[in-house]
């Protein structure tokens, strides 16, 4: 027990080193992002070169770690992701890997580390060396599910401690003014620090003032400002029943004098809305900024249709204050379109037919189809003209008095015939 725990502190020491179990050279690892950001975790900003042996890719995206993963796919098992094999460095789809876990080894973000290897051979030399246990992805993927919230509570008093303060300073010192909240991710925002920053080349630096202004600087920018929506800790979203309060960022309300509805999404505002909308103004209508965190009117937002952005109930329409935020994000998050109050409730039928092909073909097929049936029912028609001239010689036969021809009313014309 005593050498176990001396040795962890060895490894633990070691590790302070820049040189670490997990780190290689970047010639030798397999990258799979894009852009200034694609060295980085999108999940948590870390530097993919110095944790290369635990990379996880899912979805075009590369995390620092099973944890990152796990975080990411919020705990719903990914199919088709990869892991970086330790020993041989290439990227292998986890359904093949031999995960060891537990080993002496530390682990990425985790104190219960967590190596892959394709060779079970590799798997068992390594567990033979540094102890743990040889288990598949989906136990290993359950495993980091266990681990996750003491790991992550571990994370946060570090960060707390050392991280945010230093960060701080650096930031004050270094950095030209950054708001944070333009990013999308903490990558993002870590690789623009380079350009932003005197003297701060090195990795450690670069994470310190990135975990700053990512969790500090932009959550509390977003806690400061009282012109977001608060959501009264009993409020309930009446549409699905839940309580609105623990997705603060997705919040939505409709002011009714008094009285204020609260939603967890406007989606869910837009369907009690709908139903509702000739005796609720629109203008009542309030959404949170997807960037900000602040209120806004939901007639005057931006909303993304059908990103990769999931809401607490699914999909969701995604609320911009601006339009070019809004663009922006559809663009990196495969949003289908950008809507506008009106035309969200009315379906885009005041978009026009510019842009989409599809829409442009629809037109044309109703419009044949139109022109057919009023061609047919035009051959087809009843000829009033000529029944009446006949009604006429019959009437007046019989000395009817008929008025003049010129009415329209077929029930008229009816009354007439019937007489
Ligand atoms: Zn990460
Ligand atoms: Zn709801």
């Amino acid at each position: 027990m005593l050498m176990r725990s001396i040795l962890l502190i060895a490894v633990s020491l070691c590790s302070l080193d820049a040189k670490m179990f997990q780190s290689i050279k970047k010639e030798n690892g397999t990258f799979v992002q894009k852009g200034e950001s694609r060295y980085y975790c999108p999940n948590c900003g870390m530097n993919l070169i110095k944790f290369y042996k635990t990379n996880h890719t899912y979805k075009g995206q590369q995390y620092c770690s099973l944890h990152c993963l796990y975080e990411a796919t919020k705990g719903v098992m990914p199919r088709g992701a990869k892991v970086s094999d330790a020993k041989t460095l290439k990227l292998i789809k986890t359904e093949d890997a031999y995960y060891v876990i537990g080993g002496e080894i530390r682990g990425t973000m985790t104190r219960n580390s967590k190596y892959a290897f394709k060779d079970i051979g590799d798997a068992k030399a390594f567990q033979k060396k540094y102890g743990g246990k040889i288990v598949n992805f989906e136990q290993a993927y359950a495993t980091a599910g266990e681990d996750f919230k003491k790991d992550k509570k571990i994370i946060r008093i570090k960060k707390e401690k050392k991280l945010y303060k230093s960060g701080k300073k650096l930031y004050k010192k270094r950095c030209s003014d950054i708001s944070a909240n333009k990013y999308l991710s903490i990558a993002d925002l870590k690789a623009i620090l380079k350009s932003r920053c005197k003297n701060v080349k090195n990795d450690k630096k670069l994470q310190a003032i990135a975990g700053y202004l990512w969790d500090i600087e932009r959550k509390g920018t977003v806690l400061k400002e009282n012109d977001k929506i608060i959501v009264p800790h009993d409020a309930k979203c009446p549409i699905c029943g839940m309580f609105v309060h623990k997705y603060p960022k997705w919040a939505a309300t409709i002011e009714l004098g008094e009285k204020k509805i609260y939603f967890d999404g406007c989606k869910d505002m837009f369907k009690y809305y709908i139903p509702k909308k000739k005796e609720i103004a629109s203008s009542k209508l309030f959404v949170t900024d997807y960037f900000s965190g602040k209120k806004i009117k939901a007639n005057l937002a931006y909303f993304v249709m059908g990103s990769n952005v999931y809401g607490p109930m699914g999909n969701e329409l995604i609320p911009f204050k601006s339009e070019l935020d809004a663009n922006a994000f559809r663009k990196d998050h495969f949003g289908i379109k950008v809507l506008k109050f009106t035309s969200r409730r009315r379906q885009g039928c005041n978009e026009g037919f510019g842009g989409s092909l599809m829409k442009m073909l629809l037109a044309l097929f109703a419009f044949v189809v139109l022109s057919v049936s009023f061609m047919c029912c035009w051959s087809m028609r009843y000829d009033y003209k000529k029944r009446d001239v006949n009604l006429l010689k019959l009437t007046s036969k019989r000395g009817y008095i008929v008025p003049s021809f010129t009415f329209k009313s077929k029930a008229y014309r009816e009354f007439v015939y019937a007489k």
